[in-house]
């Protein structure tokens, strides 16, 4: 049995945050201005909540000790990431408000899962097949999927693009799923993306929900690169990707903040059209720029959605905003191994722009350093002068 989500947890309450990373920062940092007490599960000492958390447990995220701590000491219990163990999240439920459910988390922790989820509830998603030992591979289905190029993935812990492999072909597919471990695979038939795009949707669990405008996103080499809102895309369209969110939320009966990864792809008869890619159980990288462009930040809505208190207000304080992250490899400039520091200076001297370091003590090529935002009266001038920013502080 789980503890059943009721609200209002008010301050001074303890929220519990599993996973200490720079989402959970922000949510800790929102949750500490409110007047909440805050305790932080992650079992790295220099994790960037550890500097915000009213306490930092540092162990790992099944320690039977820590999850009992957690549960004297937090009236709820949130998450940071997707990948909390389920056995973990079922024994914090059994005795504290969880939020989002250990259910949602789980279909979001597994591409099987959330694919299936996605397809029973009617939900567009791209063609795909499952590689399972336990299931014996339809050699049509495969090579439909894989002929005209394909990405295989695995089902379980993967993160800005790693645990996925390009392949053309049956035998590529098949070589790639053995080269990933034979571990559980979904393999998607390579898109071709016009776009893609990220709703944020903060629900609570009496059903209230609140969204932002359609981000557009850019990744390179699979990790975001920038986030533009609103979407430069019709805006049937975005209206289309904003109630597909919704009803998502709806569908999962889900509580917190949830993102919702999309394509936007042509259709047989060539006009634009929404593919779900997947769902995050939790505030996300194109929703950081809500921290200085809107209101209410998705790290605010999260604790208030998790809280069952009222929603903020979602609207942005800027015709538009760009954001772009951060990454280790802008402490490299040359191919050597010394670490050189980018001249923030040039970003901090912008007032229209703000920027973010989360703190991590050593950078690492492809590591999420932190971001930058801008706003702009226009999503273009936001882009380009957001990008401009990075390459001269770089
Ligand atoms: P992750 O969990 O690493 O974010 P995603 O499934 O979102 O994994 O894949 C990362 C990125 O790779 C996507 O944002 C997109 O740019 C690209 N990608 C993923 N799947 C496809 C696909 N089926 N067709 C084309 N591009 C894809
Ligand atoms: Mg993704």
């Amino acid at each position: 049995a789980t503890v059943p989500l009721r609200g209002p947890i008010a301050p001074p309450a303890t929220i519990g945050m599993l996973g200490g990373g720079q989402l959970g920062k922000y949510a800790l940092m929102a949750a500490n201005a409110m007047g909440y007490r805050t305790l932080v599960l992650d079992p790295d000492p220099s994790a960037p909540s550890g500097v915000v958390a009213n306490d930092h447990l540092v162990a790992a995220y099944d320690d039977p000790a820590s999850l009992r701590r957690l549960t004297i000491d937090c009236d709820v219990i949130t998450t940071e990431f997707e990948n909390p163990p389920a056995a973990a999240l079922a024994t914090l439920a059994g005795s504290t408000q969880v939020a989002p459910r250990p259910s949602s988390v789980g279909i979001a922790q597994d591409r099987v899962a959330e694919k299936e989820f996605l397809l029973d509830n009617g939900f567009p998603v791209g063609r795909h097949v499952v590689l399972d030992d336990a299931i014996p591979i339809a050699d049509d289905v495969l090579d439909e999927v894989a002929d005209g190029g394909a990405i295989v993935k695995t089902a379980r812990l993967g993160y800005d693009g790693k645990g996925q492999r390009r392949v053309t072909g049956r035998a590529e597919a098949l070589a790639a799923w053995a080269e990933l471990g034979g571990v559980v695979c979904v393999v998607e038939e390579l898109l071709d993306l016009r776009c893609e795009v990220s709703v944020l949707v903060a629900r609570t669990s009496d059903g209230r929900v609140d969204t932002w405008p359609v981000a557009e996103n850019v990744h390179v080499d699979g990790i975001l690169d920038v986030s533009i809102v609103p979407a430069r895309i019709d805006p049937v369209l975005a209206d289309r990707a904003v109630g597909l969110a919704m009803a998502l939320a709806d569908a999962l009966d889900y509580v917190g903040v949830l993102a919702v990864e999309m394509f936007v792809v042509g259709d047989e008869s060539g006009a634009d059209t929404i593919l779900v890619n997947e769902i995050a159980p939790r505030p996300h990288n194109s929703g950081h720029w809500t921290l200085d462009v809107s209101v209410t930040s998705q790290f605010e809505q999260q604790i208030r959605a998790v809280c069952g208190l009222g929603l903020g207000d979602s609207s942005m304080t800027a015709p538009a905003a760009a954001m772009v992250n951060v990454l280790g490899d802008m402490w490299f400039d040359e191919p050597s191994d010394i670490a050189v520091e980018p001249d923030w200076a040039v970003v901090l001297d912008e007032p229209a722009a703000t920027l973010h370091l989360y703190g991590k003590t050593e950078p690492r090529r492809a590591r999420k350093m932190g971001h930058i935002t801008v706003s702009a009266p226009t999503p273009d001038l936001a882009a380009r002068k957001a990008l401009a920013l990075r390459t001269a502080a770089a």
